[in-house]
């Protein structure tokens, strides 16, 4: 028996988790959390504990899951991320604002803990499948695919007055509000960006992100030989959602199976200069030290005051690039340098609204 903390149970992630579990004989769930609806039936029913809120390294403490499963949203997530991997105990992560944010603390940890990393972000699943049992010298580069979100095509006028529902309604994926804004900024696959150089350590100018509006591509690894290997499959998260929980078994799952007679496959190359988030993780990225930590923090700020009608979509880069014109972006020795430093970065982040 596989025993797994669910973190960010009620979730998209989450409840497909769930689903998963149930249907495996092998794994069973000792600890489920959310932020703040209670899951106390939902844990009594699994025979799990539970909590709601709070420093959620204290449910890992009392439960000792064998694998944790991060699907908390946002840097919230962090301290359960630096957990697992400082303890050695195996981390499947959704949550991968804790990885851009920590990604220097995360790896030390990793090296020291000995756990192991898989990813759930699907583009990252696929590079992880594409990769295994490649010598590290023989890839060149990776390709993260982008549906380009429900705006794709617009131009920075016709952005200016999107709704938080047009943002919501995402053509290819069903997610939590958070990541579906970001999708329709790319500032999700920004994010993913900064995800893939800390997973798969390769530096940024060898992560290439193109447009693929069906999903259907995940993510591409090219290698030396001139050979390229893809991932494709339906946009379905239990794919990567079973793989990280079953690894290296490859469970099967209810997902169909793609058909490919009349399927095109079309890529373009992403509008930077309409959506500037993915060019701004680009360099925060690069720039390394906090920058990444604040990207995140000015990005959380921003997607919520748009969510509430606080900020129109285009303030939300705005938001972001105006709090990186202004950090220093030392770096985080530890964990406490990494939360001032988030909360800094909000505090910059707060300030740019109030005059957007
Ligand atoms: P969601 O909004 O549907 O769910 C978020 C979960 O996190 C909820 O259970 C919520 O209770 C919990 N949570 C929020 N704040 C918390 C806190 N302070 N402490 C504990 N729990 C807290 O989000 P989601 O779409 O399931 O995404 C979760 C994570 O997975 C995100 O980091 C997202 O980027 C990533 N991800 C999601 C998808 C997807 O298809 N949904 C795909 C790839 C990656
Ligand atoms: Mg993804």
């Amino acid at each position: 028996m596989k025993r797994i903390a669910l973190l960010g149970a009620t979730g998209s992630i989450g409840r497909q988790a769930i689903e998963i579990v149930d249907a495996h004989p092998d794994l069973t769930l000792c600890a489920v959390a959310s932020g703040s609806t209670d899951v106390s039936v939902l844990a009594q029913a699994h025979g799990a504990e539970s909590q709601t809120g709070g420093d959620l390294t204290e449910l890992l403490e009392r439960t000792q899951p064998d694998l944790v499963l991060n699907a908390v949203v946002g840097f919230a997530g962090v301290r359960a991320t630096l957990w697992a991997l400082e303890n050695g105990v195996d981390l499947a992560l959704a949550n991968k604002e804790s990885l851009v944010a920590a990604g220097e603390l995360a790896l030390a940890a990793q090296r020291r803990g000995g756990a192991r990393l898989l990813p759930v972000d699907s583009e990252h699943s696929a590079v992880f499948q594409c990769l295994e049992g490649r010598a590290p010298e023989s890839v060149d580069s990776l390709v993260l695919t982008a549906s380009g979100g429900p705006f794709r095509g617009r131009s920075r006028d016709d952005l200016a007055d999107v709704t938080p529902e047009e943002a919501l309604a995402h053509p290819t994926w069903n997610m939590g509000p958070k990541i579906t804004t970001d999708s329709a900024t790319l500032a999700n696959k920004g994010l993913e960006l900064i995800e893939a150089h800390f997973l798969f350590h390769l530096p940024y100018d060898r992560i290439e992100v193109v447009v693929h509006p069906s999903s259907t591509v995940h993510a591409i690894v090219r290698f030396r030989d001139g050979a390229s290997l893809a991932h494709l499959g339906h946009p379905d998260m239990r794919v990567p959602i079973s793989y990280a929980l079953t690894y290296p078994e490859r469970a099967a799952t209810p997902v169909p199976q793609l058909g490919l007679a009349g399927t095109t496959l079309v890529f373009e190359e992403p509008d930077e200069e309409n959506f500037p988030l993915l060019a701004l993780a680009r360099e925060a990225g690069e720039r390394g030290g906090t920058h990444p930590c604040a990207y995140n923090g000015a990005n959380e700020v921003a997607v919520e005051a748009f969510l509430a009608r606080r900020l129109p979509f285009t303030g939300i880069a705005a938001v972001v690039e105006e709090t990186l014109a202004r950090w220093d972006g030392d770096e985080a020795r530890d964990l406490d340098d990494l939360v001032e430093a988030d909360t800094r970065a909000r505090e910059l982040a707060g300030e740019e609204l109030a005059v957007a």
